[in-house]
């Protein structure tokens, strides 16, 4: 039967009998997913997020309710039937990894495949695209687990996931023996997958920057849904530095001048940045951006735009911005919300030509290439308790005397705060 529901769970309950006090895991949860979607599951430890993966990979069957894949009731399938759908249908990706210390990376990646009956031969091949697909070269292939990163064994787990072409990936904790920078492009690439192969993805975390790659997280607590956020935004406040103060100086026809080339460069940068303009207020901008890595690179283009305009005017101008990812309240065409008062009060402490993010922006750009970031400072935000580390975004700037090789900007040092 087609469907476009890759998983649905129906009033599933499931409580565990062992032990002195039954244990309700969870507790009528109804839930869909469609094909193609990335979905994480966040909570605290013993909320239910694995049992929920266990029901909907076919490992346990609910006390209660049903579970559909691809819209079969896994409770009505025999049982080779069963375990055929779990091993074609659907990779499993463990925070451990689970790989065979004595099977090369190629051995781990191709003894699904055989187990399903598929040739030594076709199944060398195959294990060999599958390491392809998670970006692992061909040198890889031959080594042993132990000879292995963390990173890499775990894009080995991956490879092994996918060799059967399933439609669904589930991923328990998949970062969590990772460092920061190397979970981040694990699921980087998991994103990758995602959109490039309309894989569905359930990932399993407790951190909420693993789960801002998904498009959609889902908060358990005790065994039930409590809350469910569709994608995170990153926000970007951007205004110029001692506006009032220039206006008084300069006068209104020069400052309208000025405001002018200064709207037009932010909202050219939106454009070609896919950010989304959710309110201007004079000289301050507010922009949504689906990704960190777009919001930053925008911010980064409109510094570096009005830097070189700059140049060229008798009064250069110096613009503040600021970055914050989380889950935005949309109601009509404004935004509310604590990740828009961050981001506020972040710009408010950026100085001039400067672009300051929060560290969870910092987390989900790191190691893009195009930017680095300087120490965090620890800042005291306006209306918030305690302290926040923000960073200073650096990027790349072209030598002057040639464009092959960049170097990192100092253009910081323009501050005029
Ligand atoms: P999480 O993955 O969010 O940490 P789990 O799904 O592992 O949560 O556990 C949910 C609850 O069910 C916990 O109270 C846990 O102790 C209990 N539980 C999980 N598996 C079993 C089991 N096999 N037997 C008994 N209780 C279990």
């Amino acid at each position: 039967m087609a469907t476009h529901i890759a998983v649905a769970l129906e009033e599933v309950s499931k409580r565990y009998n062992r032990g002195p006090t039954p244990v309700a895991a969870l507790h009528e949860v109804n839930l869909r997913i469609a094909r193609g979607e990335f979905v994480a599951f966040l909570g605290p430890s013993g909320s239910g997020k694995s049992t929920l993966l266990n029901l909907i990979a076919g490992i346990d069957s609910p006390t209660a309710g049903r579970v559909l894949i691809g819209g079969r009731d896994l409770a009505y399938l025999p049982d080779n039937a069963r375990s055929d759908l779990r091993l074609r249908q659907i990779g499993f990706v463990f925070q451990g990894f689970n790989l065979f210390p004595t099977f090369t990376a190629e051995e781990n990646v191709s003894w699904p495949l055989e187990f399903l009956g598929v040739g030594w031969r076709e199944a060398r091949r195959r294990a060999g695209e599958a390491l392809d697909r998670v970006a692992l070269p061909p040198s890889v292939a031959c080594r042993r687990p132990a000879q292995l990163s963390g990173g890499e064994q775990q894009r080995v787990a991956i490879a092994r996931a996918l060799v059967t072409e399933p439609q669904i990936l589930l991923a328990d904790e998949p970062t969590g023996n990772l460092d920061s920078h190397t979970g981040q492009t694990i699921l980087g690439l998991m994103r990758r997958l995602n959109a490039e192969q309309n894989l569905t993805i359930v990932l399993v975390t407790h951190s909420q920057v693993a789960a801002s790659h998904a498009q959609r997280a889902i908060e358990l607590r005790d065994g039930q849904i409590v809350r469910e956020a569709r994608g995170t935004v990153t926000i970007m406040f951007s205004d110029i530095v001692g506006f009032t103060s220039l206006t008084e100086r300069l006068g209104d026809q020069q400052m309208q001048e000025i405001l002018h080339t200064y709207c037009s460069v932010v909202r050219e940068q939106i454009a070609v940045h896919g950010g989304f303009e959710v309110k201007v207020q004079g000289d301050g901008f507010m922009i949504a951006f689906p990704s960190a890595r777009k919001a930053v690179r925008c911010a980064v283009a409109i510094q570096r735009s009005m830097s070189a305009f700059g140049e060229h005017s008798a009064t250069p101008i110096a613009l503040r911005i600021g970055l914050h990812t989380g889950e935005a309240t949309k109601e009509g065409y404004d935004f509310f919300g604590r990740s828009v008062i961050v981001a506020a009060r972040i710009s408010a402490v950026a100085r001039g030509g400067e672009v300051l993010v929060s560290s969870m922006v910092r987390e989900l750009t790191i190691g893009t290439g195009d930017f680095a970031f300087g120490a965090g400072r620890e800042e005291a935000l306006k209306g918030l308790s305690g302290t926040q580390l923000v960073y200073a975004v650096m990027w790349r700037r072209a030598r002057p005397d040639s464009d092959a090789s960049p170097v990192w900007g100092d253009e910081m040092s323009q501050s005029v705060a």
